[in-house]
């Protein structure tokens, strides 16, 4: 399976009012949404979520944030998802992002970054059930 993959609309760029101008670049991008939800994640899902940053400096700032306000999560399809997706968001820092990448365009900094994208098939494959019944799933 290499032809889905997982994001998220981070709080910042939710509470921005970014959320209609991502998922138009995403569906423009040629990515197809399989799966959609605004939710909030609890500090404690946030840092399930995250729990392989648990060791890094960054880890409870990233929690703090990533439970800050509502979020848009979502399940994508394309082919080559997961690595076409990492290239239409940029990279962590927006000040590394290249030129119209969702980061550079719609990101403050390398913590509040907007959007998170599976960084693998098998993370892709684990965050999708993270937050999706099969029942929510087109
Ligand atoms: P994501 O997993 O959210 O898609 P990423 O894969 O580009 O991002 P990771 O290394 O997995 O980057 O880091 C996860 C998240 O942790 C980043 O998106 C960012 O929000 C936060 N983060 C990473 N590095 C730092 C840092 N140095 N300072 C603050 N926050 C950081
Ligand atoms: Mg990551």
């Amino acid at each position: 399976m290499n032809n889905r993959t997982f994001t998220m609309i981070k709080p910042d760029a939710f509470s921005k009012g970014y959320s209609g101008l991502i998922l138009d670049r995403i569906i423009q991008a040629g990515f197809k949404i399989i799966a959609v939800k605004m939710t909030r994640l609890s500090p404690e899902k946030a840092g399930e979520f995250y729990a392989v940053h648990r060791e890094r400096g960054f880890y409870q700032e990233l929690v703090d944030f990533m439970s800050s306000g509502p979020i848009i999560a979502a399940i994508l399809e394309k082919s080559n998802a997961v690595a076409d997706f990492r290239t239409l968001i940029g990279a962590t820092d927006p000040a590394k992002a290249t030129e119209g990448t969702i980061r550079k365009l719609y990101a403050a900094s390398v913590g509040e970054n907007a959007i998170h994208g599976s960084d693998s098939n098998e993370n892709a494959k684990i965050e999708s059930d993270f937050f999706f019944s099969v029942l929510e799933r087109y």
